[in-house]
């Protein structure tokens, strides 16, 4: 996945152009930026591939889940629900505005589950964020249609799945709001960006204000801006976005590279009868940014997941015993460790996760192995990995 595999010439000439100006802000200096706009053009370059009417780019995909958040009008104590694997972003996001994590069990897409779903809605819900983890999807129908009996918003964080699809359209295009990490490790990186997705004009300019100050950026005085609303700074820097545009470009081309080494693996590990692979929803096509599979039960998988390191095989993640991405290890969240105090709604909202029962979602994650694609990888590299794989999980067996 990370698209910093194949930085290079591209990536070079876009900084170059910014740093030749000297313009490293993506407002203001027009006399000083000869011609050169990179967040702008990186903002229409992903309205384009990814079909929607706007994008923001912002400083990071956990500010654009919060901008997203803001953008809808929920804050102090409304619930979000979301899945129990995701990165810790999703509940960092949701916290930042006083707003209430509410964390359901996943299914076999290693996404929210649609019935637990329903059952977790409560007269506070306010919006319903399915995570695409691991280059792949939430079932979007039927989340759109819980969303649409109840009139709740719906997030879709597709850092880990851009560039893939659900029923022809591109993930972070389907919901109210489609949000995205340009970080060093995501499959476009920016260094460090993140993105806001929305057909909505309203959600749009409330995006694009509350992102910058409040700033209603028009005309082309800033200092003689309006404010119509109170916002922060989340900009993007000209030159994170000059990054991103040279990748934005690449990424038909990181998608094949990637599905081509995902499907010799694919291949190779379902000759053994043991491993099944994660459900796509109907209509789904994956960005193939990782491989993720499934072994009998727990032992096994943590005898598999030892024997994949000792034969040399990385990014192989069995998130069961992972720090950053399963309500497991999240102790910081459970035991509400913040810096300063939060809001007696906030601390009321999270007492559900003293007594939680995610036995379901435990079930799957503890079975779980999640391999990263990489972007660099040679035909025969890739063929001695699915061999030397293939070895180690029989050899367990
Ligand atoms: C990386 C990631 C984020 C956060 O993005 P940052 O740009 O690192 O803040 C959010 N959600 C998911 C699923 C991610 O993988």
């Amino acid at each position: 996945m990370p698209g910093f595999e194949l930085f290079g010439d591209k990536e070079r000439k876009e900084v170059n152009d910014v740093l030749e100006s000297g313009v490293l802000m993506r407002y203001g200096f027009d006399a000083m930026r000869n011609g050169h706009w990179k967040a702008k053009e990186l903002e229409q370059a992903l309205q384009d591939k990814l079909q929607v009417q706007h994008a923001q780019l912002v400083s990071s995909g956990t500010a654009a889940v919060s901008i997203a958040l803001a953008a809808a009008g929920i804050g102090a104590g409304d619930e979000v629900i979301m899945p129990t694997f995701t990165f810790v972003a999703s509940f960092e996001a949701i916290m930042m505005l006083g707003a209430v994590p509410v964390l359901v069990d996943i299914d076999d897409t290693l996404t929210l589950n649609p019935e637990a779903v329903k059952k977790a809605i409560t007269p506070n819900t306010k919006a319903i964020m399915p995570v695409h983890m691991c280059g792949s999807m939430a079932n979007l129908d039927a989340l759109k249609d819980i969303c649409n009996a109840n009139d709740l918003i719906l997030i879709e964080d597709s850092s880990q799945a851009t560039g893939a699809t659900y029923k022809g359209k591109p993930l972070g295009s389907i919901g109210d709001f489609g949000c995205l990490s340009l970080d060093f490790v995501k499959i476009i990186t920016a260094g460090e960006g993140g993105a806001v997705l929305t057909n909505n004009p309203k959600y749009a300019m409330h995006a694009d204000h509350y992102s910058d100050h409040g700033h209603d950026h028009k005309g082309n005085d800033r200092g003689a801006e309006t404010h119509p609303f109170l916002g922060y700074n989340f900009r993007i820097s000209e030159l994170h976005a000059a990054v991103g545009l040279a990748q934005i470009n690449r990424l038909d081309e990181f998608v094949a590279i990637q599905k081509k080494n995902y499907t010799i693996l694919r291949d190779a590990l379902a000759q053994i009868p043991e491993i099944t692979f994660r459900t796509v929803p109907d209509g789904g096509v994956e960005s193939y940014s990782f491989l993720s599979f499934f072994l009998p039960d727990l032992e096994t998988t943590r005898k598999a997941s030892a024997a994949l390191k000792e034969n040399g095989i990385d990014a192989c993640f069995h998130y069961y015993d992972n720090q950053w991405h399963y309500i497991r290890k999240w102790q910081h969240l459970k035991d509400l460790k913040t810096l300063y105090p939060v809001s007696q709604e906030v601390k009321n909202g999270l007492k559900y996760l003293e007594t939680a029962d995610y036995s379901k979602s435990d079930a799957l994650i503890a079975k779980n192995i999640s391999c990263l694609i990489k972007l660099s990888w040679t035909e025969e590299e890739v063929k001695m990995r699915a061999e030397k794989m293939v070895a180690a999980i029989k050899s367990i067996l």
